[in-house]
């Protein structure tokens, strides 16, 4: 189940909107403030940000551009205001999209839902696939040519991450962010990651070469690595 933040000071906002998102089959937290809210979306905890432009504390575009320095989560910009510099400028902080007040709740979870849709595919049932590797989101099993494949929990995240994007790097912080989560990856290591890469590879074998190390950056998912196999 998505868990979803709604970061928005107006009580009556959210009452209206809230219970109607948890029909449609969302977690929602909740909360009123800048800076509160900020702390909760870097939990790692989210799978999407609802984020008021005018808030206490800090406004949703800092809220968000801070957010952008350590986390991908998708965030949807809600704004009283429909001018076009307030627009880009959610933008320009690292919204994904934005719905202008007043909106209906049926509205908000009709946007809600394409964004989901859109930045977790998995959910729609199909399995990530990457070259021989297939991940099976939904039971959290992976296989390699067809073969079952016998990954930790974290082992299984890691992978995932990088075969949502394949060919894209990430940075041995970014992995941890997002496979440890924020708060551990504070006081995280950079060695952690190469330990499982490496355990990785092992598991791998033949098909090691799909990750990549990309030299003083982190790795990536190599779609286009040839197996020693191939070679043969
Ligand atoms: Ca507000």
């Amino acid at each position: 189940m998505h868990r979803l933040l709604m970061i928005e000071d107006e009580a009556r906002i959210r009452d209206f909107v809230v219970p109607y998102l948890r029909k449609a089959g969302f977690e929602v937290d909740q909360a009123d403030n800048g800076p509160e809210g900020l702390e909760m979306a870097q939990s790692g905890k989210y799978s999407l940000i609802l984020l008021d432009l005018m808030l206490p504390g800090l406004d949703g575009r800092e809220v968000c551009a801070r957010l952008r320095k350590t986390s991908a989560v998708p965030v949807l910009m809600l704004t009283a205001k429909s001018e076009e510099t307030d627009i880009v400028g959610g933008f320009e902080a690292g919204a994904d999209d934005y719905l202008t007040k007043p909106f209906s709740p049926r509205e908000l979870t009709v946007r809600v839902k394409a964004i989901i849709a859109r930045c977790y595919p998995e959910n729609k049932g199909a399995a990530v696939t990457a070259g021989p590797l297939a991940l099976d989101t939904d039971a959290q099993q992976a296989a390699l040519d067809g073969k079952p494949l016998s990954l930790t929990p974290k082992e299984f995240d890691l992978l995932l991450l990088m075969a949502r994007y394949p060919n894209k790097t990430f940075s041995r912080d970014r992995i941890l962010t997002d496979v440890w989560g924020y708060e551990n990856a504070a006081a995280g290591d950079a060695r952690t990651v190469d330990t499982h890469v490496k355990q990785l590879r092992e598991k791998l074998g033949e098909h090691r070469g799909l990750l990549a190390t990309v030299w003083g950056k982190g790795y990536k998912l190599d779609e286009n690595y040839h197996s020693s196999v191939a070679a043969d």
